[in-house]
């Protein structure tokens, strides 16, 4: 068994039923086809340009999932064939994600990122945000867009605890989300009020934390160093 092979099957035994995506930026195409052949189907990318280019050269069955902050110029280029969009941080963004969703004639899934770690150079919507947004009906509009749970980042930081707490806040998040619908009667409505969005995908943890994640109730994970190993370098977006 390759050591990428290995890697992955040592995640898998830790996580459960969630669903493993193997952040593969900056790594080669050869490294993705080790993992694929490992099993895995669900690839993570940071940068545009590199998502197309390996979308291009890869199987067609790979479900490519945007995981970076996302420019709302670029985004026609992964809107033909992107499976999940995770860092919807801003309305303007998922305005522009709907009107190329309508133009290639699908709807494609996203996620909100909640900010939620300390740094201030975080991306997302404050946790009040998020619960405005799935009161309103502000994005009835958007018929293109399908909000399917949360995406989050903890902070960078070795305190465990703190980590823990960021985790557990926005599980809760997502868990409240998810009762204000069922009290709505909503769950099985059709396209209509906020019955496009939905609370089904919490993405929390990397490398370092995704086993605290998963106890605190992740059930998406986006790993890559541990899996492909250190990145030495960072290619421009
Ligand atoms: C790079 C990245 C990851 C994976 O990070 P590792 O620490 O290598 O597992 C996960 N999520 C996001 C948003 C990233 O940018």
């Amino acid at each position: 068994m390759s050591s990428i092979a290995k890697n992955i099957e040592s995640v898998k035994t830790k996580i459960g039923n969630a669903t493993l995506i193997a952040v593969s930026k900056t790594k080669p195409v050869v490294a993705i086809l080790e993992a694929y052949e490992a099993g895995v189907r669900d690839f993570g990318e940071n940068y545009v340009q590199e998502l197309v280019d390996k979308h291009k050269e890869l199987p067609k069955d790979i479900r490519w999932h945007m995981i970076g902050h996302l420019q709302s110029n670029k985004v026609k280029f992964i809107a033909p064939f992107v499976h999940l969009i995770h860092g919807v941080d801003s309305i303007k963004l998922l305005e522009e994600i709907n009107k190329q969703a309508a133009k290639n004639n699908r709807v494609i899934d996203c996620l909100l990122q909640v900010h939620i770690a300390q740094e201030e150079t975080k991306f997302g919507f404050f946790p009040n945000e998020i619960v405005d947004i799935f009161r309103s009906e502000s994005l009835d509009k958007f018929q293109n867009v399908w909000i399917k749970g949360l995406m989050t980042m903890g902070s960078n930081t070795e305190n465990i605890i703190q980590i823990e707490k960021e985790f557990l806040e926005v599980k809760e998040l997502f868990e409240k989300l998810r009762s204000q619908k069922a009290e709505a009667g909503m769950e099985n409505s059709g396209r209509s009020n906020f019955s496009l969005l939905q609370s089904d995908f919490l993405s929390m943890g990397m490398s370092g934390d995704f086993e605290l994640a998963i106890k605190c109730g992740s059930n998406m994970i986006r790993v890559g160093s541990l899996i492909f190993g250190e990145r030495n370098y960072k290619p421009k977006s």
